[in-house]
């Protein structure tokens, strides 16, 4: 329902988690039933999720009980439940078999039964009832096979990748412990725009994600893929030709 994403300057801090909790109460609007984060750093094994059903005071609640670590990219989602009822373990981040990689997502994956039978028939075992969850596993099966030349794999191509295999609408978020300077994302059939920044970049489901940080934006079209770092951001179509100078705005509005 609603998203936000976040990448920032090297240094591991809280700004991540700000941006993505305040992001998500400007996105509160929209309506939700559950509200998560997911957070990645340099040293991380695994990336940091934290989700809760109910209200956003109850995942800000439970953080401050157990706060999360410092990070330097971070996602942010409010689901509005479509496959799998409310609760605590339907709540969107959903991550990877080996807990690298999560994603946030909007919108329905169509094949998203066959999909979880294929994975189920090679080994892999899901927690939830959603059809987020079989992207999140799906995408941990292809970033381990998409290894670039430094020996990690290339999250970027691993969800364009994946982008081609879905059918549906969706926006995805995605990040990777072993890539904690970047945040990557699809869009097919339903909303993302970029947020411009200062040493840091933002993703939203709509402007109100980043609007208190930013006015400065960029438009992702349709079926096309993006990669934000603190200092980069990189459209390309799910194939992976790059887009050259897309449409930049201003929000007139906060
Ligand atoms: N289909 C997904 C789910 O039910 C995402 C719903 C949404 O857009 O929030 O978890």
């Amino acid at each position: 329902c609603g998203i936000v994403g976040y990448a920032g300057n090297k240094t591991a801090c809280g700004k991540p988690l700000e941006v993505c909790m305040q992001g998500l109460k400007r996105l509160e609007y929209r309506g939700y039933d559950s509200a998560g984060v997911a957070l990645a750093a340099p040293g991380m094994q695994r990336v940091a999720v934290r989700k809760k059903s109910g209200r956003l005071s109850n995942l800000a609640a439970d953080i401050k009980r157990i706060p999360v670590p410092d990070a330097t990219v971070g996602i942010g989602h409010t689901r509005w439940a479509t496959n799998g009822a409310p609760s605590d373990i339907n709540s969107h981040p959903h991550t990877s078999e080996d807990g690298k990689i999560a994603i946030i997502h909007n919108g329905i994956i169509e094949n998203a039964g066959t999909l979880r039978l294929d994975l189920q028939a090679e080994g892999y075992t899901f927690l939830s009832a959603t059809d987020t969850e079989v992207a999140a596993k799906l995408l941990g099966k292809i970033a381990n096979i998409v290894i670039d030349e430094t020996g990690k794999p290339d999250l970027f191509e691993a969800l364009r990748r994946m982008a081609r295999m879905l059918t549906g609408a969706f926006t995805i978020l995605a990040v990777d412990a072993r890539q904690p300077d970047i945040v990557v994302g699809v869009r097919h059939d339903s909303p993302l725009v970029v947020g411009l920044g200062d040493g840091e970049n933002f993703l939203g489901s709509d402007v109100a994600a980043f609007v208190a940080y930013t006015k400065e934006a960029m438009e992702v079209d349709q079926d096309k893929a993006v990669c934000i770092s603190g200092d980069s951001v990189t459209v390309t179509d799910f194939d992976g030709n790059l887009v050259n100078n897309p449409k930049r705005f201003t929000i007139d509005w906060d």
